[in-house]
């Protein structure tokens, strides 16, 4: 079954425990036994972020899956020779992890997780096209950041009128509908939110033409890890990476 890693551990002495996506059943975890040792079945085709072809089999006693045999399908190697574009990966990856259930298919999450590797390995995205794409990845996930409409009252967020961007309301707000004790540190000026707006209705060779200044780069950088850290509570070890690297 066509499957995208997302995370392998060693479980117990020769075993490993792999976390993957499928297109008909969703995120799954199974067992690859004996895969530190069998070269024949599993041939290191096991890594983080790579496209395989996994045989598997039901588990009678847990939820979990065994791998029998994986063939590669594709490894991305292209992704692997360069930081910033493994960082990138590892972050969509890390969200697949976070916020996908488990055994519920998402047919279109995995569909987007496959196009976003395909081009990832072709190019490295300027930071504007990659965090598009984070939005529309977080909006497949169940989780779309709001630069329309105010999600505290409801109402549009005019053009030409600048924003506070709030992670527990999840959206661009209006000034005066964040109350004091809430968090007021996010501008987004009325550039951003246009280049956002607009980044997100139009065609992807349209995207590649838009441009925004590194003030509304940053930003928007600062809203969304600001969203995404709210909606998990806690740090997210890859998007620390990419901050702390300044690989976005
Ligand atoms: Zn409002």
């Amino acid at each position: 079954m066509e499957s995208i890693i997302l995370r392998k551990q060693d479980w117990g002495e020769a075993d490993e425990l792999v976390v993957f996506l499928t297109r008909d059943l969703g995120r799954l975890t199974g067992v690859a036994k004996n895969a530190k040792k069998s070269r024949v079945r599993f041939g290191g085709h096991l890594e983080p972020l790579a496209l395989v072809d996994l045989s598997l089999r039901s588990r009678k006693r847990d939820d979990l899956v065994w791998i029998d045999e994986a063939q590669a399908m594709n490894g991305f190697l292209g992704i692997r020779a360069d930081l910033s574009r493994v960082a990138k990966a590892s972050y969509f990856s890390e969200l697949g992890l976070i916020f996908l259930p488990e055994g519920h298919p998402e047919p279109a999450v995995f569909d987007f997780l496959i196009g976003f590797l395909e081009s990832l390995q072709k190019a490295d995205p300027g930071s504007l096209l990659f965090m598009l794409d984070e939005i529309q990845f977080l909006a497949l996930l169940g989780y779309a950041p709001r630069f329309d409409v105010c999600p505290a009252c409801g109402k549009p967020v005019d053009r030409g009128e600048d924003a506070l961007f709030s992670g527990i309301h999840g959206g661009a707000c209006h000034r005066g509908c964040l109350n004091d004790s809430e968090d007021r540190s996010l501008p987004l000026s009325p550039d951003t939110l246009a280049i956002i707006r607009k980044g997100l209705t139009v065609e992807r060779g349209v995207v590649a033409r838009l441009r925004l200044n590194s003030k509304g780069l940053q930003e928007m950088r600062q809203a969304l890890s600001a969203f995404v850290r709210s909606l998990r509570g806690a740090e997210i070890k890859s998007l620390f990476f990419l901050e702390e690297m300044r690989l976005w």
